[in-house]
């Protein structure tokens, strides 16, 4: 296959001992992008146009904030992003109030629909980002080379076999499975994907659990187990290791 750009780092995530080889491809689209929006494609007249319309989403404000690195390049796009915004809704809110009931609109409950839809704009703004969606873009090929491999490529498909998967990326897998497999390979597909999350679930059931057990007094000096972690390891696999959860 020639297109060794996306088939390396897959063979290599999955080669890795990882919990979830799409989550750790996805981090590493993810710190490409943040390092990308912090280098010098912040000067670049078309990278700015962008983010001064997009800014980025909470998550990654906050990823973005982390980094020290280039704190006046993150200030200027911030400063334009504020001036861009203000533009688009600050004069759409002071129209937004309703005339007072018994005043010249009456009571017209019309603006309850131009309240919604403000709201609306703001939420749509909040969420757009281009961190996501070059990222989600990344891991959408991504998932498409997992399909491609795993039905030419027969080592990669006992490396599958072998890897668990959070719960996101297992829908984003049956997702593309449904559009990239024949009804044969998405057979064995599934019984990969389902196999290992059965292991999965029962676990960190089993881990969880006994995390809980111990807080009972009668098993203060039994061994922990796998037990210590399981929190974080049970909140990677239900949501996707955003780097968010880990232990410490
Ligand atoms: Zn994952
Ligand atoms: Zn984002």
């Amino acid at each position: 296959m020639k297109e060794t750009i996306y088939t390396i780092p897959v063979n290599d995530a999955y080669d890795s001992d990882c919990e979830c080889p799409l989550c750790l491809l996805r981090k590493k689209s993810e710190d490409n992008e943040i390092e990308y929006y912090l280098g010098p494609s912040l000067m670049e007249p078309d990278t700015r146009i962008i983010t001064n319309k997009t800014g980025f989403c909470p998550d990654h404000m906050a990823k973005l904030n982390k980094k020290v690195t280039n704190r006046l390049g993150l200030a200027l796009v911030i400063h334009t992003h504020l001036l861009d915004y203000d533009k688009d809704i600050t004069d759409d809110l002071t129209d937004a109030a309703p005339a007072k009931a018994g005043l010249i609109k009456g009571r017209s409950n019309d603006y309850k629909n131009t309240l919604r839809s403000l709201a609306d704009r703001i939420d749509a703004r909040t969420a757009t980002c281009p961190v996501c969606e070059k990222m989600n873009k990344t891991i959408d090929r991504y998932n498409e080379v997992i399909m491609h491999m795993f039905s030419h490529d027969d080592a990669f498909k006992q490396k599958f076999i072998k890897a668990g998967h959070c719960l996101p990326h297992t829908a984003s897998l049956l997702r593309t499975a449904a559009a990239k497999l024949s009804q044969n390979d998405a057979a064995d597909f599934v019984n990969a994907l389902s196999e290992s999350n059965k292991a999965q679930f029962s676990e960190l059931e089993k881990d969880v659990e006994w995390f809980t057990l111990k807080f009972d007094y009668r098993n203060k000096d039994k061994p922990w187990g796998n037990s210590k972690n399981a929190i974080q390891r049970a909140m990677r696999f239900l949501s996707t290791d955003t780097g968010e959860f880990n232990e410490g």
